[in-house]
């Protein structure tokens, strides 16, 4: 079979299409082909040999993807060959044409939903749904600000805080992605770019500010979100690429807080309500991944490079 292949961590050239063996399942494992393959930042992170993950060397990256299961190996239960899934995360890498799985890994993709789409479903939406529901425990009839809303994960926000009944402020960098932006659903769209677009979500709240904020790239925005917080309002970073300077008063004279998340310290437990609620909402097409770019596997190291431009539109995939 074809895999992605990296032998030494560097930049996305170290992306290497090559033929290697195919895979079989042992106990407990589940052989599957696959047919999608989302493209996240962390896997450039991974790739480039400086993150906390560090694979032993050589590795097929990937975290994400969709397919259909091959083979079940012995003391699988709970799934049958030909079903369709997404998964997050693998044994042995996503950007193949197979990959091994435990079944904690695999989640269901109803029939509506295309690979391509099914393929960056589990980090996008996982992540989404883990800050706004179990981390902001956001509600309906408050205001959320997605910083950050045109690409994989804010797109993703962006839908699950219209389904949950909030009002939805998204931001985008360019006017493609803030597009996008406005055809995921929300209700108003600001240009992070902008000299005076956080004077426009003041004016947008009647000088109120907003009850919840979704923080894509907090080395940028912490210190500026958290004067545009309404009392009780909660900051989650979910994205941040060096430190920022804040002022504490700022969140104290608003009773506030500023909240991580990481998606890998969520537990079975949470992960499995998690795909629950999305896949009630994939099934009732309340959720609808948005697939910006499809490129083929062999143009890896082009969605790597994508994926850290300006001018985010949705998500990356690769078709396999
Ligand atoms: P992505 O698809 O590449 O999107 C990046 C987003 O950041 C785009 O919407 C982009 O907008 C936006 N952005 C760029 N400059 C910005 C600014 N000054 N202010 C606000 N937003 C800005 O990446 P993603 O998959 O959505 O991930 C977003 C971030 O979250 C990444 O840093 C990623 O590593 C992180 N992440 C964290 C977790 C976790 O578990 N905590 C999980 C997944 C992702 P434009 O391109 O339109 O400018």
């Amino acid at each position: 079979m074809k895999a992605i292949r990296v032998h030494e961590f560097g930049d996305a050239d170290a992306l290497k299409l090559e033929t290697v063996a195919d895979l079989s399942p042992s106990e407990g494992q589940v052989l599957v082909r696959v047919h999608g393959v989302g493209i996240n930042p962390v896997d450039t992170y991974i790739r480039s040999g400086t993150y906390a993950v560090k694979p032993t060397l050589p590795y097929t990256p990937g975290l994400d993807g969709a397919g259909v299961v091959e083979a079940l190996g012995d003391g699988v239960s709970g799934l049958s060959v030909g079903a369709r899934v997404y998964f997050g995360g693998s044994l042995t890498g996503t950007y193949a044409e197979q990959t091994l799985c435990e079944s904690s890994q695999l989640y269901p993709l109803p029939d509506n939903v295309a690979f391509t789409a099914g393929a960056c479903v589990a980090v996008p939406y996982g992540t989404a749904y883990r800050a706004l529901y179990d981390r902001a425990h956001a509600a309906a009839g408050e205001t959320v600000l997605v910083h950050g809303a045109s690409g994989g994960v804010g797109t993703a926000a962006l839908q699950l805080a219209r389904a949950l009944g909030m009002t939805v402020i998204g931001t985008g960098g360019s006017e493609e992605g803030r597009a996008v932006v406005a055809e995921q659903g929300a209700h108003h769209v600001l240009d992070h770019g902008a000299v005076d677009y956080l004077d426009q979500l003041m004016e947008l709240t009647s000088g109120r500010g907003v009850d919840v904020i979704l923080e894509m790239l907090a080395n940028v925005n912490l210190g500026k979100d958290l004067t545009v917080l309404a009392r009780g309002g909660r900051v989650v970073v979910i994205g941040s690429r060096g430190p920022v300077e804040i002022n504490p008063r700022d969140v104290m004279a608003r009773d506030a807080a500023i909240l991580g998340v990481v998606l890998f310290n969520a537990s079975p437990d949470e992960l499995a309500a998690v795909h629950a609620g999305v896949y009630a909402g994939l099934d009732n097409g309340s959720l609808r991944p948005v697939v910006g770019r499809e490129l083929p596997l062999a143009a890896a190291a082009e969605a790597h490079r994508r994926v850290m431009e300006p001018g985010a539109r949705g998500n990356i995939v690769l078709g396999v």
